[in-house]
């Protein structure tokens, strides 16, 4: 990673705001409070400013308080991105991905700098750290900060940030993106303090009655197995989501689970949001959902995991993907 520019800018006390992608994740999270922490230890004034809220289950980690929510302090977040002299975009490949925080950061005059793991980035940071071989982001702020020379300033804040990154995009160090340099890292986390099963109990241990149930539901009532296609659907209306009391990050990672049915390569979640359906697509070998979601549902991300939405109702929204699907039949059932 050729950090040269960067370094020569962070020689001296910067201010510095971090932003990450709307509704963010446990990589979007871990990278900017892991990137958040090792900068602030370095003696930069930094603000992470995320674009909407996120789940309680990742709010444990060390600097979680000082985190902005746009819509919570608009102006202080409008100003602190404008008075930055550096902005990391992370974990996100389109500026439109941190929504309202976005005509911010194209307005702002800061030298910008986009650290990210997903599929063809698009330009809008003066500095690229791109790699989307990269099990996460959280891998790439750790590769960032050992190209920084500062190896040791890793300590147990910042370690157990990027750990729980790269834990949370991997499923638990599981899919393929795993590759024998990301153990290395999280090998090298651990000796630097991460507790890497504090990470593991703080995001996994900590589900609520109500999100138990609500999995329960999806699978025994809601899950669509359509064999012809190895394929399986989840769709959930917003009455449902209330009958469940459903809470930011409850449904996360219920698209997964019809994956673990043999043969099934190919899964979606349909969920009612205000206005819109928001889809979320995984999949397995060499079905690209990356570009799936690209053609069909105005998304992208990932070739196994991506996500994108739909304008029609949440019933028509699922018709039309049913539609799609003889298309793929021969790709789906190869
Ligand atoms: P999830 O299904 O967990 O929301 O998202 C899975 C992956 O797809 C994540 O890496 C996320 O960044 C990406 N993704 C989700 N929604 C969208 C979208 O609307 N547009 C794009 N470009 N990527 C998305
Ligand atoms: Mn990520």
């Amino acid at each position: 990673m050729i950090v040269a520019k960067i370094k020569e800018l962070l020689e001296v006390p910067r201010k510095v705001v971090i932003t990450t992608h709307y509704k963010p994740d446990g990589d979007a999270i871990g990278s900017s409070l892991g990137l958040y922490n090792y900068l602030l230890k370095k003696g930069h004034a930094v603000t992470f400013i995320a674009p909407s809220d996120y789940p309680d289950f990742l709010q444990w980690m060390a600097g979680n308080e000082h985190v902005i929510e746009i819509q919570k302090d608009p102006v202080g977040s409008a100003t602190a991105i404008e008075a930055a002299e550096i902005i990391f975009c992370l974990d996100f490949n389109r500026i439109s991905r941190c929504e309202s925080v976005a005509p911010h950061i194209a307005a702002a005059k800061g030298f910008k700098v986009n650290i990210d793991h997903h599929l063809e980035p698009e330009s809008f940071c003066d500095l690229e750290l791109t790699d989307p071989t990269a099990s996460s982001t959280a891998e790439l702020i750790y590769r960032f900060i050992v190209a920084m020379g500062d190896r040791a300033l890793l300590d147990q804040d910042i370690a157990e940030c990027i750990y729980t990154g790269i834990m949370t995009d991997t499923a638990s160090f599981r899919f393929v993106s795993a590759t024998a340099e990301t153990y290395e890292v999280a090998a090298d986390l651990i000796r630097a303090g991460a507790r890497n099963y504090i990470a593991h109990e703080a995001i996994y241990d900590v589900w609520s009655e109500d999100r138990i149930r609500l999995v329960g539901y999806c699978t025994q009532e809601k899950m669509m197995v359509l064999n012809e296609f190895n394929t399986a659907i989840i769709g959930l209306s917003n009455a449902e989501l209330n009958r469940f009391h459903h809470k930011t990050g409850d449904t996360e990672g219920i698209v997964n689970i019809p994956l673990s049915i043999k043969n099934i390569r190919l899964s979606v979640l349909f969920v009612e949001r205000k206005g819109e359906v928001k889809i979320s697509f995984r999949s397995k070998d060499d079905f690209s959902v990356r570009d799936f979601s690209d053609k069909y549902f105005e998304g992208g991300g990932h070739k196994n995991a991506s996500g994108g939405r739909s304008s029609l109702s949440l019933e028509d929204t699922i018709k039309r993907f049913i539609s799609l699907l003889p298309e793929y039949k021969a790709e789906l059932t190869r």
